[in-house]
């Protein structure tokens, strides 16, 4: 299989293209594609495996650069993982004129307040910092759709459990949920079982 065959944007084409990938990794093989039609996904892997790409790739696609509100949220146990995927969205998504923005500790309030009522369309951030921002609402969540719980087993030892069931409560109910982790002891589990319909499982 190659990205040619994914139905993606041309735009988005032609950055995953230009930052140097040739073809699918294992991950992006199998799950870009159940996500792309909307499915909830859950899947077993490790960094390295081109997991963040694959959830890069998959929320370019998903976003309508058109509007300007946040329409997918990526929760990361740290702060270097959530500027990551920030930076290979931004990466990926350069011809769609992609908006990210990371919301992780550390960074200035003030800062985020003003990137996001500058229109951001992709929020990739903390469990703590995006809760504490739900609730102040500066962080709007009505046009969320999609919401990427990424090494969600590193989350949780982090003790990020209860902000992660917080941020939940606040986002549409007509929500996609992509889960991602390295192991799925019971507490993830409950998650998938709590967060997602019918999801599809993939292991690599
Ligand atoms: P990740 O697991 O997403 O952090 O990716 C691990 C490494 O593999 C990173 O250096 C990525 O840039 C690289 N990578 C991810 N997907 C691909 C791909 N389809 N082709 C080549 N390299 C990739």
């Amino acid at each position: 299989a190659s990205f040619n065959q994914m139905d993606l944007k041309e735009d988005l084409l032609r950055g995953i293209y230009h930052y140097g990938f040739e073809k699918p990794s294992a991950i992006q093989q199998r799950a870009v594609m159940p996500i792309i039609q909307g499915r909830d996904v859950i899947a077993q892997a490790q960094s390295g495996t081109g997991k963040t790409s694959m959830i890069a790739l998959t929320v370019c696609q998903i976003v309508d650069t058109s509007s300007r509100e946040v329409q997918a949220l990526i929760l990361s146990p740290t702060r270097e993982l959530a500027s990551q995927t920030e930076k290979v969205i931004l990466a990926i998504g350069d011809y769609m004129n992609i908006q990210a923005h990371s919301c992780i500790g550390g960074k200035s309030l003030g800062e985020d307040i003003r990137k996001l009522e500058h229109g951001v369309h992709v929020v990739s951030g903390t469990p703590g910092r995006v809760c504490d921002m739900i609730k102040r609402r500066t962080l709007r969540t009505r046009a969320i759709k999609l919401l990427v719980l990424d090494e969600s087993d590193e989350m949780l030892s982090r003790g990020f459990k209860d902000q992660i069931y917080d941020v939940y409560r606040y986002l549409p109910p007509e929500l996609q949920v992509v889960l991602i982790s390295a192991t799925l002891p019971n507490e993830i589990l409950e998650i998938t079982g709590k967060f997602m319909t019918d999801p599809v499982r993939i292991l690599v």
